[in-house]
């Protein structure tokens, strides 16, 4: 499949300033980051709290300016564009968050939200708009009669699946899913993977999705991106991540989840150590200060990411 959108190089950067105003630091929460989502697919992102993954979906939105890079979207770099073209590039991709409560007006009934979205970008007369509501509505297997309704008389699955129609009013090619089940019952978060992967079908969809969650990644992903401390590490397709993990920082994030599957017997890898802030993060290798095979090399020279298979990438002075 041709790619959707490629992000190339794209860093965010904090200067951090005392109370005098001086620049003490910085935090690179996203550190010369690359990859690319292809049509159809779902690429995930993976690691834990804090990594940059966040930042990395809500800076294609431009939600946060970048500091340096590309987002290419099609053929237009997203960071350039006016203020008008951003806003067809904010139609074709949407956003879906852990908690969509958050963002729906708690004094609108659910049809009103969902009609909002078209009137922002200028989509239809009222019946076109309200027969748009209706089929979404019954596309996430909702009633007509919640239309009516007022968010807060809806559980946490049920208003995720409203935040995936009112995703879906305005026809978008890519939705950028962050931790979109973290916040729900494990039972429950199957459900709206279920209804994702349905979905995804029946509109051609492209998803990049964003969690913290290994088997939740597993379950959706056909492609994943490893991060830790602002980078992506490692890179393949699905199953040979999970079988062939390669970056010491993946085969320990996995090794701390217990597998399915009794062929794939690992042994426990407990990292020494935090994770380091990412203000001033270590030099060289971003993992050096945790690795088991840290040399003198990797305290000093960035590994950079590189193709040691046809589907899988990896970032890591061990692989050269
Ligand atoms: Fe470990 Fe060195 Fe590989 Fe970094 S580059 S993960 S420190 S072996
Ligand atoms: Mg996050």
């Amino acid at each position: 499949a041709s790619p959707l959108l490629r992000v190339k190089n794209v860093k965010k950067h904090f200067l951090v300033t005392n109370s005098l105003g001086r620049v003490t630091g910085k935090v690179k929460a996203v550190d010369n980051i690359s990859f690319e989502v292809r049509s159809g697919e779902t690429y995930g992102l993976v690691g834990e709290s804090g990594c940059g993954k966040s930042t990395t979906g809500r800076t294609i939105m431009r939600l946060i300016e970048p500091t340096d890079g590309e987002a290419i979207y099609r053929d237009k770099n997203i960071y350039q564009l006016k203020e008008k073209e951003l806003l067809e590039i904010r139609r074709a991709i949407q956003m879906v968050f852990q908690d969509p409560y958050s963002s729906l007006n708690p004094r609108k009934r659910v049809g009103h939200i969902l009609e909002e979205t078209l009137k922002i970008h200028h989509i239809g007369n009222k019946k076109e708009r309200m027969d748009r509501v209706m089929s979404m509505l019954n596309v996430v297997g909702f009633q007509p009669e919640q239309y009516f309704r007022y968010p807060h008389e809806f559980s946490g699955g049920q208003r995720q699946r409203i935040g995936l129609a009112r995703a879906l009013m305005v026809n978008p090619e890519l939705i950028i899913c962050d931790e979109p089940v973290s916040a729900l019952d494990v039972s429950i978060q199957s459900q709206v993977l279920n209804l994702l992967n349905k979905i995804q079908r029946e509109f051609n969809l492209s998803y990049l999705f964003i969690s913290h969650d290994l088997s939740v990644v597993r379950h959706i992903s056909d492609r994943i991106g490893v991060m830790y401390l602002g980078k992506i590490v490692e890179e393949a397709i699905t199953d040979e991540l999970y079988k062939n993990p390669l970056h010491p920082y993946t085969q320990a994030l996995f090794s701390a989840v217990p597998i399915a599957n009794p062929e794939l017997k690992r042994e426990r890898i407990t990292l020494k150590g935090e994770v380091p802030s990412p203000l001033n993060p270590p030099d060289g290798c971003v993992f050096h200060t945790r690795c088991p095979y840290a040399t003198e090399t990797c305290k000093q020279e960035i590994p950079m990411k590189k193709m040691v298979a046809p589907n899988h990438a990896v970032a890591c002075h061990l692989y050269n």
